[in-house]
């Protein structure tokens, strides 16, 4: 794999968002950069060209931001996975729980077809729990998952656990 080390120094950390004692690691300064942007989807594109991936989904909103042109990149379709009654058309909907309450995220019926591969991506690996609800809505769908794959992880908080059956890519880790 590419190593992204580098890119590191483009992503700005933001203490107290959205909520005081959080750290926030924010990725906007990333994907600004041109040389920046570029090297985190030839990083993705690399990883996973040979993996005959179908589609990608991207969690809404920032898997929105670059799975589009990795999907571009693999020859790929791109799908959004959405928070709940955005989608207009038949959706598998789960339910997942939140530190406080609970979260829902929606996929559109006929997004995926039985059998295809499907790389998840989204912006960020914490506890896991936003992509763990994911990979339910495409086994639902009857898809295969062939990789998660995310710009940050923050491997202290062992999201990766949540995941034995699954590769997990990260480009940058933080501990
Ligand atoms: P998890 O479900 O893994 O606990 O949280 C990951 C989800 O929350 C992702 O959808 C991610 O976008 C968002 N998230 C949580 N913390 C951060 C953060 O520090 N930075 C960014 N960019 N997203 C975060």
């Amino acid at each position: 794999p590419i190593n992204c080390e580098p890119l590191k120094s483009l992503v700005r950390t933001v203490p107290d968002f959205p909520k005081p004692g959080i750290l926030f690691y924010d990725i906007t300064t990333l994907l600004k950069d041109k040389a920046g942007f570029a090297q985190m989807i030839d990083a993705f594109a690399a990883y996973y060209i040979d993996k005959d991936v179908d589609l990608v989904l991207g969690i809404e909103a920032r898997g929105f931001i670059f799975g589009p042109a990795l999907a571009y990149r693999l020859n790929a379709g791109f799908v959004p996975v959405r928070k709940p009654r955005k989608l207009p058309a038949a959706t598998a909907k789960v339910t997942y729980d939140l530190e406080y309450g609970s979260d829902s995220l929606e996929i559109h019926l006929d997004a995926v077809q039985p059998g295809q591969k499907v790389v998840i991506v989204d912006d960020l690996l914490a506890t896991g729990g936003t992509m763990e609800a994911t990979t339910q809505l495409v086994r639902q769908l009857g898809g295969i998952v062939v990789g998660l794959g995310f710009a940050v992880e923050l491997d202290f908080l062992k999201g990766r656990a949540k995941f034995p059956d699954y590769d997990v890519y990260s480009l940058l880790h933080y501990n």
